[in-house]
């Protein structure tokens, strides 16, 4: 392997044809202190602007950043445009992303850790939104209430289907990375495997979503069961499809299986749609699961998405987020992320865990800016929850390596039969009106305050 330092130098050079003489402005706007809560435009020479993205990164991701840069002279710092309750607002040659997505998976052992934005417009929108104050609390549409569904749909989960769709995923797409084909061939896998389990559904339809160019060729899927009586309405769960590992992003015959992340999370999703679909299960909201693509390089597929929701004015009640359900690293079975997730909805899926796998533990863990794709909806506005693998730092060891494989998951699936059965309990009561008077407890009356404590006894 090349050092870092190195590999930087050659990088970047190498993307700005030398044409480049510095990030413009850094050195003003980190002396001078810059205000937090603004968005001051960019000063200084801006050299082939349009080759570079903006970006929103946590301060320990930014640091991360800037450590790297602060040693490649030619870029002295990187510019601090804005800030924003801990999230800072810059830019980068597009060509770096690969880079600054490895240094903080390697720093702060983190998936993602940053946003990248369409244009500079939707990084102030971002800034904005966080500068926003909180939305007060209203009650979710719907209940926990819904036992005679969702208790034969769960046990309807079949724990080798995941583990057949994590090995097909990991082992025939072994770097499913956005920028290769084969990122794009298993776009197109999954799409058949979900068409698949609706053959038999013709009102079900599976698409590709494709994205600009600019944005990733990668494709996301969107199945799609519509709404009996609230068509309008529109409860997502979903996925990222893409796999990573460092030093990968210009090889694409390296390997980088993504077993746990995120095979696991769309085996698991895969599973609720082949079980739901088998059923007569109707949904009165309309049900979306979605394979986000390019997830690894800024949260580029499910952002794209969530933009077009807020744009057309969605109304999306709820959205579940399944990124590493394969490894059990902790005491606790699965772990509710509780920073930029939905405080309301995360009360519903610590119910439906209580109600309908009452033999588990769960705990509560933060995972900061940007790590996975619910922070594309929670920052929009819409309610997200993430259920994840274990506590935050003690997850699979192995991601974003060549040893991300079903062998180090044990060579099972018996943990994410867990979300499996979790996420059929969400997309069913979701899905489902709040049926008046029949149910009332703490997740409807919106009083939340216990919710940070673990909730199952051993
Ligand atoms: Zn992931």
């Amino acid at each position: 392997m090349p050092t870092r330092v190195g590999w930087w130098v050659a990088v970047l050079v190498g993307l700005v044809g030398g044409i480049l003489v510095a990030l413009p402005a850094a050195v003003s706007a980190a002396t001078s202190g810059s205000s937090a809560g603004t968005t001051s435009g960019a000063a200084g020479p801006t050299p082939a602007v349009d080759e570079w993205v903006w970006i929103t990164l946590g301060e320990d991701a930014f640091a991360s950043a800037e450590r790297v840069v602060a040693q490649v002279p030619p870029f002295a710092l990187l510019e601090r445009v804005g800030e924003e309750r801990g999230v800072v607002l810059t830019r980068l040659p597009n060509a770096a992303i690969p880079l600054l997505a490895e240094r903080i998976h390697e720093e702060l052992r983190r998936c993602g850790g940053f946003v990248v934005h369409a244009s500079r417009a939707e990084a102030d929108a971002e800034m904005a939104r966080l500068a926003a104050p909180e939305r007060a609390p209203e009650a979710l549409p719907f209940a926990i209430d819904r036992p005679d569904w969702v208790v034969p749909l769960a046990t309807a989960v079949d724990e080798s289907q995941i583990l057949a769709t994590i090995t097909a995923l990991s082992t025939n797409f072994t770097n499913r990375y956005h920028l290769h084909p084969s990122g794009t061939a298993s776009a197109h896998w999954i799409r058949d495997l979900w068409a698949g389990y609706a053959a038999a559904r013709p009102e079900v339809t599976v698409a590709l979503w494709e994205h600009p160019v600019a944005v990733t060729p990668q494709p996301s899927v969107v199945l799609t069961i519509p709404g009996t009586t609230l068509p309008d309405e529109v409860v997502i769960l979903g996925g990222h499809q893409d796999s990573t590992r460092s030093g990968c992003s210009t090889n694409p015959a390296c390997v980088a299986p993504g077993a746990d992340d995120d095979a696991s999370g769309i085996a698991t999703l895969s599973e609720v749609i082949r079980v739901v679909l088998d059923s007569s299960f109707q949904p009165q909201r309309t049900v979306q699961f979605m394979a986000y693509a390019a997830e690894e390089v800024g949260l580029r597929g499910s952002g794209a998405i969530a933009q077009a929701y807020l744009d057309a004015g969605s109304q999306v009640v709820a959205v579940f987020q399944q990124d590493m359900t394969g490894y059990k690293g902790s005491a606790e079975d699965i772990a509710l992320i509780s920073d930029f997730t939905d405080p309301e909805l995360n009360a519903f899926t610590g119910g439906l865990l209580s109600a309908y796998q009452p033999e588990l533990l769960w705990t509560t863990t933060a995972c900061n800016y940007g790590c996975s794709d619910h922070a594309s909806w929670n920052t929009r506005g819409f309610r997200a929850s993430f259920a994840f693998e274990s506590r935050f730092g003690q997850h699979n060891g192995a991601i974003h390596g060549a040893n991300d494989t079903v062998a180090t998951l044990g060579g099972s699936a018996a943990h994410a039969a867990k979300f499996a059965r979790l996420a059929v309990a969400f997309a069913v009561e979701a899905s489902l009106d709040l049926v008046p008077g029949i149910f009332a407890d703490d997740f409807e009356s919106g009083d939340s305050s216990a919710w940070t404590m673990t909730a199952s006894e051993p």
